[in-house]
C-alpha cells in the first residue's frame, strides 16, 4: 500500500494524493447520503500526461479506478463501493478552459472545469453554452460527459450528447486518444466520442471536451403558469411549441406537493401562484435580438390558452429578479425533497403524449398499496422526462421492517407502468450502482451482451468503475 501511495505522490504531487479519512470524506459519500463508499487514496492529476500515468500504474497493480467530477451524481455512479480496493481519481485540478474559438462556435475545457465556469466563460465570448441544471455550481463537464446529462436546456438544445464535438480519452491501457475536434462534419470512421458520452466512467476517463456553442440569446422571458390538469400542461407544451418554435428554451414541470415541499423546506421561496393548483409550470422564452414582439408573443398565448380553458392562472416575470427567483424555486426541488422525508427516485420518461396516462395509472396504484405515501412530481415535461418521487415522511419510512422490499415494490410498479408505455427507467441521471438490477430486468440480451462486448475490449480486466452501470 505505502509503495502505491509513494508512487502516486511521484505522479501527481504530495497534494495530489489523500489519504486521511477526514480528507476523503467528501470524496467516498454520494450526495443524497445513499451510499458509503471507501477508496485506498483519492488521486488528483492536474495534467491529461498524470492521468495516464495513474491509470498505467492502477492497472499494473490491478486496482481499481472509480473516476469522480463533482459527485453529484444522484445513482451512486460517483462513489466506489466499501471495500476500499481502488483509488478515486477526481478530475478536479483540471480546471483549464484551453480554447475558445467564438467564430467556430466552440470550446476546448477540461473536464474539471465547472459547468457554470464553462457558462460564464462562454457568455464571456459573447456565446452560449446550454446545458444547465440544479447541480451546475459543482457539476464538471467530465461527470455531464460521462452520464450524458439533460437538464432544463434539452428541450431547445439537446442533451449533452448534443452539444459535444470531440473528447479527449485516457483509455484502460493508459493510451490517450485525442479526438478534439471542432467539426460539425466529420464521417471517417465510427464516431468513436460517442462511445464515451454516457459511459459513466466505465470505458475511460475524459480528460478534455471540444464544446458546441450556440449564439447568446440576450432577451428572456419566464413566466409561471397552472394549467388545469396534467393534460392541459401536455396540450400548452404543444401550443407553445407550435406558436414558438425555436424561441421557448424550457417547459418544466411541478405538481403540487412538490412546489409546498420547497415553500415549506425553503422559507425564502415565494410561489408566483396559489400553491394549491394541481400543476405548475416554469417557461421560459429567449432570443438573440431584442424583439419586443417576444413579451407580446407570450401574453398573447397566455390569453388563448386562459380562453380555451387549459390555464387557470400565469404570472410573467416582470424583471430578472422575478425570473431568478422562479428558477431558484426548480432548483431547490432535490434539496427540498432530501428535507422532507425519504423519496424513491424515479427519473423516468415516456413519449410526451403518454405522460398523463403515465401519472393516471400509477398514482392510484401506488396510493392504494402505501396509505402514507406522497407523489411527489417534477420534471421536464418537453422531453417527456419526470423526476417521479413517491415520498415517506421519517418517522413512516421508520416504521417499515424492510424499507429494502418498499423501494423494490415501489420500483416495480412505476417502471412497470412506463416501460409498457414505451418508456425508460432512467432518462437521465445514468444507472449507477442504483439501477443495475433494472438493467437486468429491462434490457434485452442483445444489447446487455453488447455493452458487456464493448467493456471488455476497453477494459478486459474490469478496473475501471467495477460492479456499476452493466449487470455482471
Ligand atoms: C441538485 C441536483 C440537480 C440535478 N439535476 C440534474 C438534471 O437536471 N439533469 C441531469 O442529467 N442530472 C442532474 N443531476 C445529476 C448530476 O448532477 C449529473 O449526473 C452530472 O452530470 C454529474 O456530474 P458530476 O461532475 O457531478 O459527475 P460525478 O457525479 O462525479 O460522476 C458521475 C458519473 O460520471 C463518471 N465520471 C465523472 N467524471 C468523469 C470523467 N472525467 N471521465 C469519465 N467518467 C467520469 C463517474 O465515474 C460517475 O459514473 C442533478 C444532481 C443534483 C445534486
Amino acid at each position: 500500500m505505502q509503495a502505491l501511495f509513494n508512487d502516486l505522490v511521484g505522479i501527481v504531487g504530495e497534494t495530489g494524493v489523500l489519504r486521511e479519512a477526514s480528507d476523503m470524506a467528501p470524496y467516498v459519500a454520494d450526495v443524497r447520503g445513499f451510499y458509503q463508499g471507501n477508496a485506498q487514496y483519492v488521486v488528483r492529476p492536474r495534467s491529461t500526461d498524470e492521468v495516464a500515468a495513474v491509470v498505467a500504474l492502477c492497472v499494473e497493480r490491478s486496482v481499481p479506478v472509480q473516476a469522480q467530477g463533482g459527485n453529484t451524481s444522484l445513482c451512486g455512479g460517483s462513489v466506489p463501493f466499501a471495500d476500499a480496493r481502488g483509488v478515486i481519481l477526481s478530475l478536479s485540478r483540471m480546471r483549464r478552459i484551453r480554447e475558445i474559438d467564438a467564430a467556430n462556435h466552440s470550446m476546448t475545457v477540461e473536464a474539471g472545469c465547472v459547468l457554470a465556469e464553462v457558462q460564464r466563460a462562454a457568455i464571456e465570448a459573447d456565446r452560449f453554452y446550454p446545458v444547465s441544471l440544479g447541480a451546475e455550481g459543482s457539476c464538471q463537464i467530465g461527470g455531464n460527459i460521462a452520464t450524458n446529462a439533460g437538464g432544463t436546456g434539452v428541450l431547445r438544445y439537446g442533451n449533452t450528447r448534443e452539444n459535444i464535438l470531440g473528447l479527449e480519452v485516457v483509455l484502460p491501457n493508459a493510451s490517450v486518444w485525442n479526438g478534439l475536434r471542432g467539426l460539425r462534419k466529420d464521417n471517417t470512421g465510427f464516431d468513436l466520442k460517442h462511445l464515451f458520452i454516457g459511459s459513466e466512467g466505465l470505458l475511460g476517463i475524459i480528460t478534455a471536451a471540444t464544446l458546441r456553442l450556440h449564439p447568446l440569446n440576450t432577451r428572456h422571458i419566464a413566466a409561471w403558469l397552472a394549467p388545469v390538469s396534467i393534460e392541459a400542461a401536455v396540450e400548452l407544451l404543444g401550443l407553445f411549441q407550435s406558436s414558438l418554435g425555436p424561441q421557448l428554451t424550457a417547459f418544466e414541470v411541478l405538481n403540487s406537493a412538490q412546489l409546498q415541499k420547497v415553500l415549506k423546506h425553503m422559507p425564502d421561496r415565494r410561489s408566483p401562484l396559489d400553491p394549491a393548483h394541481p400543476w405548475h409550470i416554469l417557461t421560459e422564452l429567449g432570443c438573440t435580438t431584442d424583439e419586443a414582439g417576444l413579451q407580446a408573443n407570450l401574453e398573447a398565448l397566455l390569453q388563448k390558452a386562459m380562453s380555451s380553458g387549459l390555464l387557470t392562472d400565469a404570472a410573467v416575470a416582470s424583471n430578472e429578479t422575478q425570473r431568478a427567483a422562479m428558477w431558484n424555486i426548480r432548483h431547490s426541488v432535490t434539496d427540498a425533497i432530501k428535507a422532507a422525508g425519504r423519496g424513491i427516485a424515479h427519473d423516468i420518461a415516456v413519449p410526451v403524449s403518454k405522460i398523463p396516462e403515465f401519472v393516471r395509472r400509477v398514482t392510484p396504484v401506488l396510493e392504494q398499496r402505501f396509505a402514507a405515501i406522497q407523489i411527489v412530481i417534477v420534471g421536464h415535461l418537453g422531453d417527456g422526462n419526470l423526476h417521479f418521487i413517491p415520498l415517506f415522511d421519517f418517522d413512516v419510512w421508520e416504521t417499515f421492517p424492510d424499507p429494502q422490499a418498499v423501494i423494490d415494490e415501489v420500483h416495480r410498479l412505476t417502471y412497470g407502468i412506463a416501460m409498457e408505455l414505451g418508456g425508460t427507467f432512467s432518462a437521465e441521471h445514468g444507472i449507477g450502482r442504483y439501477l443495475v438490477a433494472e438493467m437486468r430486468q429491462y434490457k434485452s440480451g442483445v444489447e446487455l451482451s453488447l455493452m458487456r462486448s464493448i467493456k471488455d475490449a476497453l477494459d478486459p480486466r474490469g478496473l475501471f468503475n467495477p460492479q456499476k452501470m452493466i449487470p455482471e
